[in-house]
């Protein structure tokens, strides 16, 4: 879906269709580049992150295999609370493989920080993590992001795999909704 089919619901569009394409083939390099003769495991969380591992996955000049993880965070709906619940696990056993977590958004860091203790109680060969957006300015915990897409100010985002209220998952772009008063 593109952000015309949605103008009057959008306040601006951040980031740009091309834009995303471009950042993601860049990050896939990297990843690459740094992961070079190793077999590779990403793990993305859902439902997020489906789009970004999607698209990642396929820019990525070498085999990488893929799991996921659906996970939830307890609080109110705009805000994470760090209590963290898995709704669905791994399929996979990560003990000595190099895994990439592959994360939509940084808001807090909470979730984040939580995903990362459990994975490394998992024992992997490595373990780095991706994230399309991080809002440095929200930042609670610092948490290790070695791959970053975009920096964004601390306004609430939607699209590529992020929702409000289960909506513009599928929207093409990144972009702001306007402020509830
Ligand atoms: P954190 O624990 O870092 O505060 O929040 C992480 C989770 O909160 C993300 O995985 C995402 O589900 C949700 N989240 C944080 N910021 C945003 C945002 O700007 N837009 C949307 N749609 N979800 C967000």
């Amino acid at each position: 879906m593109t952000p015309e089919t949605v103008a009057d619901e959008l306040d601006e569009v951040l980031i740009g269709a091309d834009e995303l394409r471009q950042r993601v083939q860049e990050l896939a390099d990297e990843i690459a580049a740094d992961h070079d003769g190793k077999d590779l495991l990403f793990v993305g969380v859902l439902r997020g992150a489906v789009m970004i591992m999607a698209d990642l996955a396929r820019a990525m000049p070498m085999s990488v295999e893929m799991d996921f993880m659906a996970v939830t965070s307890y609080g109110y709906a705009r805000q994470s609370s760090g209590v963290v619940r898995i709704l669905k696990d791994l399929d996979t056993d990560i003990s000595g493989r190099h895994v990439v977590l592959v994360e939509d958004i940084v808001d807090s860091g909470l979730t984040l920080s939580w995903l990362l203790r459990n994975l490394e109680s998992r024992d992997p060969a490595s373990l780095e993590v991706c994230a399309l957006i991080r809002k440095p300015e929200a930042v609670k915990v610092e948490v290790p992001v070695k791959y970053v897409g975009f920096d964004i100010p601390n306004e609430f985002v939607v699209g590529y795999g992020l929702d409000y209220r289960q909506r513009y998952r599928n929207l093409n772009v990144i972009a702001t909704l306007p402020t509830a008063d």
